[in-house]
């Protein structure tokens, strides 16, 4: 399960560039995008859940600072530092903009930022307010989670998918924020770890990969691109059809 993280405009612009190279691939990549965001790109967001793009709400408010001239990005908004009903407002804002924009309604949350709002509360917090506005899903936290309670497992009525660890270091989340942004800037690691997780998949290992990426950090690196085509055969469009080849729903 592929999803991209959406903060910034230039993932918006990353985005609408890769969607039609991953669709063309056999992915269908799902998108979390915040309100914010998804407003000011609206037109390519829009041709994307056209070309079949599902939509996760990842809050309203952005909450990442690009700066423009040298590409740095500070994480800005978090839930953590919030009262609750702040960011249930805010949860609320971003449903109703994946509504009005692109005429989805989400079933399925990620909090922005991983691993700033996992205090047992919080999250207690979260899944019973996600679960009494309707929605199915959530996939907001890290691969600890996943350690300590398998794949995906269900709170107050919601099931959390939490982000999958690298093989090599099963704590660190294998996305491109840690390994290649705030890493070595190259995707050399995070192609070493993808190509890991693909060779148990070749070899019929059962397992789910939830990988998330984002845009901006790998539109450029046509191996990163290749490799992903390769998932397709293992790759699912959902929370749900997940659940449903696990035999949970
Ligand atoms: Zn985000």
């Amino acid at each position: 399960m592929l999803s991209f993280d959406c903060d910034t405009d230039a993932d918006s612009a990353a985005a609408e560039r890769l969607h039609p190279h991953l669709r063309a691939g056999g992915l269908s990549p799902l998108y979390a995008v915040a309100g914010e965001v998804l407003d000011s790109g609206a037109t390519g967001y829009r041709a994307i859940a056209d070309d079949g793009g599902v939509f996760l709400n990842h809050g309203f408010r952005r909450h990442a600072a690009l700066d423009t001239n040298t590409g740095a990005v500070t994480s800005t908004y978090f839930y953590s530092a919030m009262d609750p009903d702040d960011w249930k407002r805010d949860i609320r804002r971003g449903h109703d903009a994946v509504n009005d924009i692109l005429g989805q309604t989400p079933e399925s949350f990620r909090t922005p930022h991983f691993a700033s709002f996992e205090r047992p509360a919080d999250l207690a917090t979260l899944w019973q307010y996600l679960s009494d506005i309707g929605y199915r899903h959530s996939s907001s936290t890290r691969p600890l989670f996943a350690l300590r309670h398998g794949p995906f497992f269900s709170r107050a009525g919601i099931v959390e998918f939490p982000v999958s660890g690298c093989l090599s270091e099963p704590g660190q989340i294998l996305d491109s924020w840690g390994l290649v942004r705030n890493g070595a800037g190259t995707t050399d690691r995070l192609r070493a770890e993808l190509q890991a997780y693909l060779g148990l998949m070749q070899a019929g290992q059962p397992l789910l990969l939830n990988l998330y990426l984002d845009p901006a950090d790998i539109e450029g690196d046509d191996a990163v691109i290749t490799l992903l085509s390769r998932f397709a055969p293992y790759s699912a469009p959902g929370f749900t059809s997940v659940l449903s080849g696990a035999g949970h729903e």
